[in-house]
C-alpha cells in the first residue's frame, strides 16, 4: 500500500491565530509528507507493504513502527481539531466529568502531562478495556494502540508543532490547543467505541 498526505479538514489559515498558517503548512507538509515517504520506501518490497496503517503500528518494531505510528498520529491530532474558540459542554462534557470529576481537573490533568513529558512526544486521552478515560504520555512517535487502549485525543509535543508560534513556551501553545479541541470529533470517537462494546 503506497500511503499519500491526507488533506486537511479546514484551511492551512483556519486555525489561526492560535496555529499559524506557517506553523501549520510546515507541520503538515513538510513534516508529515516526510513520515509518508519515508514510510513508503522503507515498506516497498517488505512484508508490511500491503498492509494497513494502523496493523502496521500494531506489528512492526523500529524505523517502520516510527514513520508509521507518526503519520497515524499527525492525522489523528489533526482530525481533533477544527477552527474556533471552542468549548467542552453538553452530555461529552458530563462523560469527562464522570471520569475526572470536572472538566477544569480533566484540563489541568492533560496539560500537566504535555508539560512534564521530556523531550518529544505525545499526550494521550485513552479509553482502557474496562471503558475507562486516562491520560497517558508517549515518547517520540509512542501511539496507544501498541498497548491495547483506545485513542480519543492527542496532542503533540514535538517542537515541530509549535516552535514557530510558540517557541519554548510549551505551556501557551497546550492554552491555544485547547481552544482548538474539535470536541465533536472527540465525542464521536468515544461513542465509536462504546457502541461496539454494548
Ligand atoms: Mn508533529
Amino acid at each position: 500500500m503506497k500511503f499519500e498526505l491526507s488533506e486537511l479538514p479546514y484551511d492551512l489559515n483556519a486555525l489561526e491565530p492560535y496555529i499559524s498558517r506557517m506553523n501549520l503548512e510546515l507541520h503538515h507538509e513538510k513534516h508529515n509528507q516526510t513520515y509518508i515517504t519515508n514510510l513508503n520506501s522503507r515498506i516497498n518490497g517488505t512484508k508490511f507493504k500491503n498492509l494497513d496503517l494502523e496493523t502496521i503500528i500494531k506489528v512492526a518494531d523500529g524505523p517502520v513502527f516510527n514513520d508509521a505510528a507518526q503519520v497515524w498520529n499527525h492525522i489523528f491530532y489533526f482530525e481533533g481539531l477544527k477552527p474556533g474558540n471552542n468549548t467542552l459542554k453538553g452530555p461529552f462534557a458530563d462523560v469527562i466529568k464522570r471520569n475526572f470529576g470536572s472538566v477544569s481537573f480533566f484540563k489541568n490533568s492533560f496539560i500537566k502531562a504535555a508539560l512534564s513529558l521530556f523531550g518529544a512526544g505525545w499526550v494521550w486521552l485513552v479509553l482502557n478495556p474496562k471503558g475507562l478515560m486516562e491520560i497517558i504520555q508517549k515518547s517520540n512517535a509512542g501511539n496507544p494502540l501498541r498497548i491495547g487502549l483506545i485513542p480519543l485525543l492527542t496532542c503533540d509535543l514535538w517542537e515541530h508543532a509549535y516552535y514557530l508560534d510558540y517557541q519554548d513556551k510549551r505551556k501557551d501553545y497546550l492554552e491555544a490547543f485547547w481552544k482548538l479541541i474539535n470536541w465533536e470529533m472527540i465525542e464521536k470517537r468515544y461513542n465509536k467505541f462504546t457502541a461496539r462494546v454494548d
